[in-house]
């Protein structure tokens, strides 16, 4: 068993960091003054008690969003909100590393993740979204004119109007932005909900789209849980619309209630992502892109690479070398540089993950590398693979949302795709090889909602995200982001 490594530094929240409620510009305490503790789940310490919020505290930011509908935020030009979300996209540059922090203090990640993914990520999406912000055109449609008389006819882009923003806590920064961005470029006014395990990097935002020039009220933030805090934004009358991610089963239960109030729902869930290697294929690259697909964040990744289908001629060489990929990664501290991989985010998520690895074992998968927790403190899991499994497994097909993978053979280029397809999940899906035809058709053959060639986790603010099946509904970022935040209305005139 791997030891983890001694703690370094930073064990507190940095200076400054806001623990409070984000309404109207205001920070402020909970009604009744409700706390929920904050763990950091590397050393099992309380980071901080951070305002739990009830339905009084959403009431009020869902007021204030409201105003700004019709205030001053209405009034502003496309062009001015761009300047607003370049400012705020300057801002978390300038605050880069305390963002970083954050994410390892709250999540247990490797700091060196959040400064080469989420933070940049999320600087990027403002930036992309403020080059939308005066870009949001409808279009001059021809008809057969309205009886007898000829007619002009135009589409326009509105905002939807107030926007709930639900989010996890694997990627809170990353995901609060690709919810932000989008929709304020738009013109709608916002109420976010960050996860209850991981709320620092949001309220931090909160501090700088105060700096940011933004006018108050047109971004809140009420942390709290999902029964009370979340469930309370999905039930208000005052909200148009909410863009959650997290777990399918939260997200079900989500669009059956929004039903109640005709609210739009973006629905961002989970996935159990297929990689497919073909016997072509860079084996050295594959292995090195599917173990980050399969680690990276301690596989705590929505689109987490988590089914690696491999032909048989390459089985063993690509097992025995993922396994090597496995006995490789560094647990321990977040802010050590030397770790790879740091705790998952809760007790409950490490019993979860152990839970399925007892699971693979007892269905007869065999286990090349880890398959064990490490004693605390902290949540840390071995990272572990699974060989020998085939795609009816539980480990195969439920996610698992911890760093597991499972390893399958198959004999034919079809029997792959078959196998792949054959999950109730379609977020993402890689494919290794070196023959483009056979990248290009077997692209065309997965039931995904992104497919890389030759590289896991491709992403970017201007391309269009999301699942199908049961990994979501809509789609985020892009020119589908700004579609997603606005209504189309038409506009006819009679000549
Ligand atoms: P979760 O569904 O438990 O919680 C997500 C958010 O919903 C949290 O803020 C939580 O407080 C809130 N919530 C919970 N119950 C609620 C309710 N009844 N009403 C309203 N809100 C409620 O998910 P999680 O454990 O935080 O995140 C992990 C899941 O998120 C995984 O399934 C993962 O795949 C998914 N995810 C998806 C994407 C994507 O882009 N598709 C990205 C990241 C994570």
């Amino acid at each position: 068993m791997t030891t983890v490594n001694e703690a370094t530094k930073p064990t507190t929240l940095p200076e400054g960091t806001p623990t409070e409620l984000y309404i109207n510009g205001q920070w402020g305490p909970a009604a009744g003054n409700r706390s929920l503790p904050n763990i950091n789940p590397a050393t099992e310490e309380l980071l901080a008690d951070i305002a739990f919020g009830g339905p009084a505290d959403i009431d009020a930011a869902v007021k204030a969003a409201r105003a700004q509908l019709s205030g001053e935020w209405a009034a502003l030009p496309g062009a001015a909100r761009g300047v607003i979300l370049n400012r705020i996209a300057d801002l978390i540059e300038e605050h880069a590393e305390v963002l970083a922090q954050l994410e390892a203090l709250d999540i247990g990640k490797p700091v060196g993740q959040p400064q080469m993914l989420d933070v940049p990520n999320a600087v990027a999406t403002f930036r992309h979204f403020a080059g939308w912000a005066d870009k949001i055109t409808g279009a001059t449609i021809p008809t057969s004119g309205y009886m007898g008389r000829p007619t002009h006819s135009y589409t326009v882009r509105e905002p939807i109007g107030v926007i709930g923003a639900i989010v996890p806590w694997n990627t809170p920064l990353m995901i609060a932005a690709w919810k932000l961005a989008p929709a304020l470029a738009a013109g709608n006014t916002l109420v976010v909900k960050p996860s209850e395990d991981a709320p620092l990097s949001i309220l931090y935002l909160g501090k700088l789209l105060a700096q940011s020039g933004l006018p108050d009220g047109v971004v809140n933030i009420v942390p709290g849980d999902g029964a009370v805090t979340g469930n309370a934004l999905v039930e208000h009358p005052g909200v148009d619309k909410i863009s959650f991610t997290g777990s399918p089963v939260v997200g079900r239960l989500i669009q059956q209630k929004a039903a109640e109030t005709f609210k739009r729902v973006v629905l961002e869930l989970g996935g159990k992502s297929p990689q497919i290697i073909l016997p072509d294929a860079d084996i050295e690259a594959a292995v090195a892109g599917c173990a980050m697909g399969l680690f990276f964040n301690q596989g705590e990744v929505c689109a987490a690479g988590t089914r690696i289908f491999v032909h048989r001629s390459r089985y063993d060489e690509v097992v025995a070398a993922l396994a090597g990929a496995a006995e490789a990664q560094v647990l321990g501290d977040p802010f050590d540089p030397a770790t790879t991989l740091g705790a998952l985010v809760s007790e409950k998520q490490r019993n979860t993950v152990l839970g399925y690895i007892e699971k693979g074992k007892s269905e007869g998968a065999h286990v090349a590398a880890g398959g064990v927790g490490v004693d605390g403190p902290g949540y840390f899991v071995r990272p572990t693979i699974f060989s020998n499994a085939t795609n009816d497994m539980t480990i195969a097909q439920e996610e698992i949302f911890g760093p597991v993978g499972v390893v399958i053979a198959y004999d034919d280029v079809s029997e792959a795709i078959r196998l792949a397809n054959e999950t109730q999940y379609g977020l993402a899906a890689t494919i290794w090889t070196r023959d483009v035809a056979q990248a290009h058709t077997l692209a065309g053959q997965v039931r995904a909602g992104a497919v890389w060639i030759n590289g896991w986790a491709a992403i970017d603010p201007a391309l269009p995200w999301g699942g199908m099946k049961t990994s979501g509904i809509g789609r985020e970022l892009g020119w589908a982001g700004i579609l997603a935040n606005t209504e189309e209305k038409v506009v006819t005139v009679v000549l």
